[in-house]
């Protein structure tokens, strides 16, 4: 019948389920609750699982050999919800994420020299046409004051020349834009202990090293849930 059938299905699923589970080496401890660990297939190929999972949901990428893929933490708070982030490297180079990615999205970008960069807040829409294509120009404020370009940046490198803004312009877009300020203000990076850190500041004095790591865990502490 229909439920001897569906019952051979389950089974079946479930050792295809099994076979996609892999013993992982011994060594392999899981860094929260030091259980041994498993190799997985998601979406993105194999990684190391907890054999404690569902339970436990730690997971680490793997190399080519399987080897995991430690993360290398970082004195720096999620912006978002406060977690501490992590250094990855993206398409664009290294960047900061939370250790909750990819539930909390917010990243915390660096510059060409690897200083931490401030995120920039978003630009205000105006109403002044550009004068090289159909799109809007963009208002933001920079260091020389503020300056209008293309909102169809970088496929139109237009530019609006705010000198030239008649006086009651200017003074109407000033209003906008500081209201813009205030309801978009900028995200100030704060440190794990919640102390600012200042735009520029170099990633490398912000590297957490595993001695650091280990210690900031009493070892009589219960195992992170
Ligand atoms: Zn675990
Ligand atoms: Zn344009």
């Amino acid at each position: 019948g229909p439920f001897k059938e569906s019952l051979a299905k389950a089974e079946e699923e479930l050792q295809h389920a099994k076979a996609e589970i892999q013993p992982a080496p011994e060594q392999y401890r899981c860094q929260k609750c030091n259980s041994t660990l498993v190799y997985r297939f998601g979406k993105n190929g194999r990684f190391l699982s907890c054999t404690d999972y569902p339970d436990c949901k730690f997971a680490a990428t793997v190399d080519r050999e399987g080897r995991p893929m430690l993360v290398q933490r970082v004195d720096v708070q999620c912006p978002e919800d406060e977690s501490p982030m992590v250094l990855r490297t993206g398409r664009f180079g290294p960047f900061l994420a939370s250790v909750n990615y990819p539930e909390t999205k917010m990243v915390v970008n660096l510059d060409k020299k690897g200083q931490i960069k401030y995120p920039s807040i978003p630009p205000l829409e105006t109403d002044i046409p550009c004068a090289k294509c159909e799109r809007t120009l963009y208002l933001r404020r920079g260091k020389r004051g503020p300056w209008l370009g293309c909102s169809g940046f970088p496929k139109c490198r237009g530019r609006g020349k705010w000198a030239d803004l008649e006086d009651d312009k200017q003074k109407e877009m000033e209003t906008a834009l500081a209201a813009h300020e205030t309801a978009n203000p900028q995200v100030v990076i704060k440190d794990l202990k919640g102390e600012p850190i200042e735009e520029g500041t170099p990633i490398d004095v912000l590297m957490i090293t595993e001695e650091e790591d280990q210690l900031s865990i009493h070892p009589d502490a219960p195992p992170e849930a």
